[in-house]
Formats: structure tokens, sequence, C-alpha cells
């Protein structure tokens, strides 16, 4: 399916798109008791693949397999040591198709 700018893509066509070479090692890791005190949880809303959900118990579940290597949420994130972000090894991770 092709688009033009008029027309926005859903989630789900959206991780649909897009591939993921996922690699054994988390790329980025999130630090559920840093996260405990945080009442915001700008990551849960700012995350465009939805990888951040929050708990019963204030904190939020993560899982790094479908990132899209934006950096969004180490960018909301204002609890210092809540996330470690890196790139994942070369060759995988996030790979885009044009559609
Ligand atoms: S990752 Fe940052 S913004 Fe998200 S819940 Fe943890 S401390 Fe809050
Ligand atoms: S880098 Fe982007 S896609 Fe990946 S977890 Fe952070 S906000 Fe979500």
């Amino acid at each position: 399916m092709s688009y033009n700018a008029h027309q926005v893509m859903s989630f789900d066509e959206r991780i649909g798109n897009t591939e993921f070479r996922i690699h054994e090692r988390a790329h980025i890791v999130v630090d559920g008791d840093a996260c405990r005190g945080c009442s915001t949880q700008e990551c849960v809303v700012a995350c465009p693949a939805r990888l951040f959900v929050p708990t019963s118990d204030g904190g939020v579940l993560f899982n790094y397999e479908q990132c899209f290597e934006c950096g969004t949420c180490y960018l909301v994130c204002n609890t210092q040591g809540a996330i470690t972000w890196t790139y994942p090894q070369g060759g995988h991770g996030v790979v885009f198709h044009r559609t």
C-alpha cells in the first residue's frame, strides 16, 4: 500500500510495515526501581511503538523488541538513570520499508 501526504498510517499498519531484526541483548534497559517514583510516566504516551505499559503498582513494563530507535523515551524521561539507551548491535534493530 502506498501513502500520500494526506494519509496517516494506523498503528497496526506502522508496525506491520516494519521489520525488526532482534538481538538477544536489550539495547534499551529500563530501571523499574527508578520508575516507581515517577508519577508522570511520559514514556507511556511518548513512545510511538507503545513499548511502555503502566502496571497496577505504579511501575512500567518495557519490551525493547519492536523499538523504532527514535530516542523519544530517553528525551522525555526526567528521572536520571531510569533509561539506559544504546543502539542495537550492527545489523540488528529496526528496518524501515518504503510503502
Ligand atoms: S522511564 Fe522515565 S518517564 Fe518512564 S516511567 Fe520510568 S522514570 Fe517515568
Ligand atoms: S526509542 Fe522510541 S520506539 Fe524505542 S522505546 Fe524509546 S520511544 Fe519507544
